[in-house]
């Protein structure tokens, strides 16, 4: 299986070369787009941060003291803008009263999951994001594309997000500089070639 991953991964990078993710200038940023991407495209994202960005209020500082129906009136492009305001108020308060990114980097990667898990809002491809992009923990983040690809190339018998996300930590070195580029490589592929209708003709993976 490890031949097999490292086989997916060169042959992803080849084709498109790094990704240079997260889409992010500030750590801060990347935690407050990992919750408002839930559900919704980048694009609509990103007009959510960018109203942020020209509020002065990117960060969880901002996040904490802007009032709640104002915050809701500028991520409103990124959709479920209630729920969304709660868990952006909740994630900034947790990081503000312990350490913020810094302080929080010295814990380990398995607590800090625990932690996050239970604030309201943030499940397991949220807090997975959260270490690997904000915290640089290696860990790996499966998403719907990333299911998707399993599936497709039938690499696990079990396709739940632990039994991926094992799949990936157990065969390949616990690195994040590879996590990181793995994962964002599938989403660029997902939406260049393996989309709901698969076009295999002309995919890197064609054959794997
Ligand atoms: S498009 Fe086809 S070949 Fe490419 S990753 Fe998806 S299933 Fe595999």
């Amino acid at each position: 299986m490890r031949d097999k991953l490292l086989d997916i991964y060169d042959k992803l990078l080849e084709r498109y070369s790094n990704q240079h993710w997260w889409p992010a200038v500030t750590k801060e940023e990347v935690v407050i787009g990992a919750i408002l991407t839930q559900n919704t495209s980048w694009a609509n994202v990103e007009k959510a941060i960018e109203n942020l960005k020209q509020q002065g209020i990117c960060s969880f500082a901002g996040i904490c003291n802007i009032d709640t129906e104002q915050l809701k009136t500028f991520i409103k492009p990124a959709g479920f803008f209630n729920q969304k305001a709660e868990y952006l108020k909740n994630t900034a308060e947790f990081f503000l009263e312990n350490g913020s990114i810094n302080g929080l980097k010295k814990q380990d990667a398995k607590t800090l999951r625990e932690k996050f898990l239970k604030i309201k809002g943030i499940g397991k491809e949220t807090a997975d994001s959260i270490l690997l992009y904000a915290l640089d923990k290696p860990v790996f983040v499966v998403d719907a594309y990333t299911k998707r690809l399993i599936k497709r190339h039938n690499l696990s018998k079990n396709t739940d997000y632990d039994s991926i996300q094992r799949l990936f930590e157990e065969n390949l070195e616990k690195d994040t500089a590879l996590f990181n580029e793995f994962h964002a490589l599938i989403v660029r592929n997902a939406k260049e070639f393996c989309t709901k209708k698969p076009q295999c003709r002309g995919c890197p993976l064609e054959g794997v």
